[in-house]
């Protein structure tokens, strides 16, 4: 079977005009010179100038930068060509200083606030840490700042690790319903086999679809310049194509990397459907875990396009935790919508009724209003 690749470029510029949130992430190789361990200045501060244009353009950008490692094991002078799992976690400690006071000092002379935010697998299988880092980003995001993300590697040991930052970054995009993320290194995208074996190798410029074989090609056995990378590559494209957010694998060992992205070769992984059509599907998909039973004024200012706020709430069954889906019913008992849910069960029937300006005193601590935000929700056709 032939592998779904369409050879026809995908229209770069307009995917790029309609991408709103864009999560770039950086190897290793890019910011840190190979044989001087040191920030290649030129590459980093050519690189800053394309996250500024990003910004000018009015797009939003988030970071997910490699190198502390490469960084620390320079200043600490360990020359092993493999480092163990300590000398790992003793020298991201260092560098991860050293990367973050590169950005702020750069962002910060192109008048720029930029943040660190690290990391670990955990913070994303752990619910409410997952809720908590999208709402630390999500905060951010608003206040204007360019998070910049890494992998904590001071904490993560083997079982916990990503241990790279594709898959990372592909978390990180999914969380923020990012519409675009692009993977820069040293590599321009994925061959039918590895250009390094092969004089037939053909590069792909567009996937439409993982495919099996497209994985195979990452992955195979007689292609494995996977090692390189490719492979966590392709998980990336498949976590984010799946919640809307397109992929692009680039080389960005050029200066000026993102604003050169249209000209030079690269693979695209589209997806087949928007951020929000992907989000929706997903939560109308999601087991409901409880009911909340609205009233007329409510279901009415809910199809209008507004939040659910805890007034028009008249009842709450079922055992939920914050952040699960729950089914949104009108006094008539008919299904509504469904949605993720602000508060758990015990707190949503402790405030059903009330005024949002009565909720702190009755909970005894300050939270957002919404039952379930606008942005939560999916309705049934
Ligand atoms: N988190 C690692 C670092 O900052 C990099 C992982 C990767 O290269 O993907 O050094």
């Amino acid at each position: 079977m032939e592998p779904d690749i369409d050879n026809i470029n995908p229209n770069r510029e307009e995917i790029f005009q309609q991408s709103k949130l864009i999560v770039i992430k950086v190897g290793s190789s890019l910011i840190v010179e190979d044989k001087l361990g040191a920030i290649k200045k030129e590459w980093f501060a050519s690189f800053i100038e394309d996250v500024v244009d990003l910004r000018k353009q009015g797009k939003t950008v988030i970071i997910v930068s490699s190198g502390a490692i490469n960084l620390g094991r320079k200043i600490l002078n360990l020359k092993e060509s493999v480092l163990t799992l300590e000398q790992e976690q003793a020298a991201a400690s260092v560098g991860q200083i050293e990367l973050s006071k590169e950005y702020q000092e750069h962002f910060k002379f192109k008048g720029l606030i930029c943040s660190q935010i690290l990391i670990t697998l955990d913070d994303f299988t752990n619910r409410i840490r997952y809720l908590n880092c999208k709402s630390t980003l999500k905060t951010l995001i608003k206040f204007g700042v360019i998070p910049i993300v890494n992998e904590n590697d001071t904490v993560a040991t083997d079982e916990i690790r990503y241990g790279d930052n594709d898959r990372l970054a592909a978390q990180v995009a999914s969380i923020c319903e990012a519409d675009l993320l692009i993977l820069l290194s040293d590599i321009d995208g994925l061959y039918t086999a590895s250009p390094k074996k092969s004089r037939n190798a053909v590069h792909i410029p567009t996937i439409n679809e993982i495919t099996d074989e497209i994985e195979l090609m990452a992955d195979g056995p007689e292609n494995n310049f996977s090692q390189g990378g490719m492979k966590t590559k392709i998980e990336a494209a498949k976590v984010t194509t799946s919640v809307g957010c397109n992929l692009i694998i680039a080389d960005g060992q050029k200066s000026n990397p993102i604003n050169n992205i249209d000209k030079s070769k690269a693979t695209w992984f589209l997806a087949s459907q928007s951020v929000k059509a992907a989000r929706k599907k997903w939560i109308l998909n999601m087991k409901s875990l409880g009911e909340i039973i609205i009233d007329f004024r409510a279901e009415k200012a809910l199809k209008s396009g507004n939040s659910l706020l805890p007034v028009g709430a008249i009842k709450c069954m079922g055992h939920f935790s914050r952040g699960d889906v729950v089914t949104i019913k009108g006094e008539d008992g008919q299904i509504i919508a469904k949605g993720l849910a602000s508060f758990n069960q015990t707190e949503t029937v402790k405030i059903l009724g009330l005024k949002s300006d009565d909720i702190t005193s009755v909970l005894g601590y300050n939270r957002k209003p919404e039952l379930i935000h606008r942005d939560n929700m999916a309705f049934f056709n």
